[in-house]
């Protein structure tokens, strides 16, 4: 017997992820596959449940053979959120595809939804639904995903009723697959995960009647809810591994960033910076509601019946900005250019550049607003543009960051980042004078992964606290504001004058899906 391991499955919306990892928290294999994205129509996003589950023995297996001395003590899951599959108990075949996140075919429920008396919502998200499950009446959650299959695939809701059928996210599908499927799989699936389904209620952490009621689902398909870090079942012999490795940890994937950033403690944020931003805010036992359109979710939960919270809120338009500047006006060859031309530039020049292209999310919730670039000049050139982008990825955060602050009544002092984009250090050093806070990147930047290892190795003693685990957590680089207080408001005030430029761009104009956004 070799040295143990604790497996990581990270199962995300294009590819499917194992990381090895050893006692000190460190990597020692990875493989990593993708798989289709399935697009019948437009709008319309799918994955096929069984190739998921292929891609994952797949990459546990070539992670192990790259790694053949060390033997795996747990499996940890982290997961695409929202991602909704509905299997066969007795064949364990999918009824239809697995419905992805952004798909967006139960959009005009969800509207006429908000208008149901007793349901409506305020702009920002406010109302029965937010006071239950944290959560807005949104199409991407899973609830109204889940609807759609039991409605419209041919006799789905009268095996559903008959108890023939079970509905899982994502980590429910793979971890009933890992324990036995048909021959005793287990059930089962965490409260971070259960938050994502607008069927949980937030506060009892058990499933909600009146949204079961209101979507028509049956109790009987849905799995029991569980603590994101306990022993859940142990696996059945397969193509990928031995019968009888503890699988013990389960979180979403924004989850398992924060506890990947070893966000342990209330005040503790991370904010990851991928295509989107996405920031996670823990807030200790405090189910903190948001009056600015942040979702209340928790962050995880190590004792059944109770769980951390935190606040969400996400920035559709990070990276994909410079992805824009890339593609679209094709000023940069590469992302990684970025960082080049903003130095070059030394500052944006005046310019403000707010890449509301679909709408401005939290916290204005403003469906009307559309890209802006505002103070050009004649001195402008195109390095000024790049900074100005840059920028926008940090007054967005700050955006987010400042109502975070507000909700919780928490002061926050640092941010953990990761992501794709935390690599490029300008934007760093940007985030920390606009944020005026200090920015922390980690020395391991796949958070995610981490953190489904950090809640399995906890649970069966591969780690022993919550302590150890922060220990383990090593900082590559801090970055501390430079710019004056006053420096700093005088900017901020500008980006929010920008910010009013962008707004009620498509008023009065009936559209409300974008037609420009062909
Ligand atoms: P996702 O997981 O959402 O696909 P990643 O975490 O892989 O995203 O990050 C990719 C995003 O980061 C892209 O939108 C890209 O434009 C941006 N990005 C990558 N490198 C840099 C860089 N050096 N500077 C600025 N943005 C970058």
């Amino acid at each position: 017997m070799g040295k143990k391991c604790i497996v990581a499955l990270d199962q995300g919306t294009t590819s499917t992820r194992c990381i090895l990892f050893d006692e000190a928290g460190a990597p020692v294999a990875t493989h990593q596959q993708e798989h289709a994205q399935i697009c019948p129509r437009p709008g319309w996003v799918e994955h096929d449940a069984n190739e998921i589950w292929f891609c994952a023995q797949n990459v546990i297996r070539e992670a192990m053979v790259t790694a053949p001395s060390v033997t795996p003590a747990a499996i940890g899951i982290t997961n695409q959120r929202e991602t909704v599959v509905v299997w066969d108990r007795k064949t364990g075949e999918p009824v239809c595809n697995a419905i992805v996140r952004q798909c967006m075919r139960t959009q005009d429920f969800c509207a006429e939804w908000q208008k149901t008396k007793g349901w409506e919502q305020t702009p920002t998200g406010n109302g029965k639904v937010k006071d239950k499950t944290g959560l807005l009446i949104s199409n991407y959650f899973s609830g109204t995903k889940l609807r759609w299959i039991l409605e419209n695939v041919e006799g789905a809701r009268d095996k559903a009723h008959r108890g023939d059928l079970l509905f899982g996210t994502i980590d429910t599908w793979l971890l009933w697959n890992l324990t036995g499927g048909v021959r005793g799989g287990i059930h089962v699936t965490d409260v971070t995960n259960a938050s994502r389904t607008l069927l949980m209620n937030i506060k009892t952490l058990t499933w909600d009647e009146e949204m079961l009621d209101f979507l028509g689902i049956p109790v009987s398909m849905l799995p029991r809810i569980e603590p994101s870090s306990c022993v859940y079942g142990t696996t059945a012999k397969n193509a990928a591994f031995e019968a009888g490795i503890p699988i013990s940890g389960i979180l979403g994937d924004q989850q398992a960033a924060l506890f990947g950033q070893a966000c342990f403690e209330p005040g503790m944020l991370k904010n990851t910076y991928g295509t989107g931003l996405f920031m996670l805010l823990n807030t200790g036992d405090v189910c903190a509601s948001s009056q600015n359109g942040l979702l209340t979710t928790p962050a995880y939960s190590l004792k059944r019946g109770s769980c951390v919270y935190a606040l969400e809120g996400s920035v559709a338009m990070g990276g994909a900005t410079v992805q824009w500047l890339r593609d679209n006006l094709r000023v940069i060859d590469t992302a990684e250019d970025s960082e080049y031309f903003a130095n070059k530039a030394g500052d944006s020049g005046g310019v403000y550049f707010v890449p509301a292209f679909s709408g401005l999310f939290a916290p204005y919730w403003d469906m009307s607003a559309r890209g802006t670039i505002v103070g050009l000049t004649r001195y402008v050139r195109k390095e000024h543009l790049v900074c100005a982008a840059l920028e926008s990825i940090c007054y967005q955060t700050r955006d987010v960051l400042e109502a975070m602050q507000k909700d919780s009544n928490i002061h926050v002092s640092a941010m953990k980042v990761d992501g794709g984009a935390v690599g490029n250090d300008t934007l760093m050093r940007m985030q920390a004078d606009i944020a005026g806070c200090d920015v922390v990147r980690p020395l391991f930047r796949e958070t995610t992964a981490l953190g489904a290892a950090y809640a399995a190795g906890l649970a069966v003693g591969f780690w022993d606290s919550l302590d150890m685990l922060g220990a383990l957590w090593k900082k590559d680089r801090a970055f501390s504001p430079t710019i004056t207080p006053e420096e700093r408001e005088t900017k901020y005030r500008r980006w929010q004058k920008a910010i009013e430029k962008s707004r009620g761009w498509t008023e009065g104009e009936k559209e409300g899906r974008g037609s420009e956004q062909k």
